[in-house]
């Protein structure tokens, strides 16, 4: 592993996974969202920006009075491969003002540079995942999307979905679905860290 402190799957004998869902929130489908994870009685981990969370001060009470875990995902949403350490690293602590007892991060895009987590290391968990729906694509259909997911789901998976309009129609098409067949196959769902 590449990099041994960040976090890609938790290890597990338990039949959990980690539901995430990056950005907003936003209005357009963080509404629908929170419907179906309490008709699932699911609590999941939102990863959200900083400028997002201006936007929508409503819905940022609502996932977390609905007992969801939130994450920082920095605030202005910059690719850390492309961003200067100092920039980088303000932009998330400008986030991190919002959630201030947050203790957990993921980097947009999941670029990150080897500067940048040595520095980030020191106060937050860093969270990637092994399952990415590639929800955003146009090239992924629902159905592929749940494919995708039920033929490679492990103990401990960690999921990433969007929380946002690019990903909407394939997650709002795939979502209650695959929550439904890993329920069957016998997972529960974790939001602890
Ligand atoms: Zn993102």
């Amino acid at each position: 592993m590449i990099y041994p402190s960040i976090i890609w799957r938790h290890k597990t004998n338990e039949k959990k996974i980690w539901l995430t869902f990056d950005d907003g929130p936003h209005s357009g489908i963080t509404p629908w969202l929170l419907t179906v994870l309490k008709k699932h009685k699911i609590k999941a981990t939102f990863f959200l920006t900083g400028k997002e969370i201006l936007k929508y001060p409503d819905l940022f009470s609502q996932i977390k009075k609905e007992g969801h875990v939130i994450g920082n995902h920095s605030f202005s949403h910059y690719n850390g491969w492309l961003t200067n350490n100092a920039t980088y690293l303000d932009d998330i602590e400008k986030c991190q003002e919002l959630m201030p007892k947050n203790k957990l991060f993921r980097p947009p895009f999941g670029k990150v540079g080897f500067n940048q987590i040595r520095k980030i290391k020191k106060k937050y968990k860093i969270i990637l995942w092994d399952i990415l729906t590639m929800d955003f694509s146009k090239n992924y259909s629902p159905k592929k999307i749940e494919k995708n997911i039920l033929n490679n789901v492990k103990k401990g998976s960690i999921i990433v979905f969007h929380n946002n309009l690019v990903s909407k129609k394939n997650v709002t098409g795939s979502l209650e679905n695959i929550i439904i067949k890993l329920k069957e196959r016998g997972f529960s769902f974790s939001s602890t860290w």
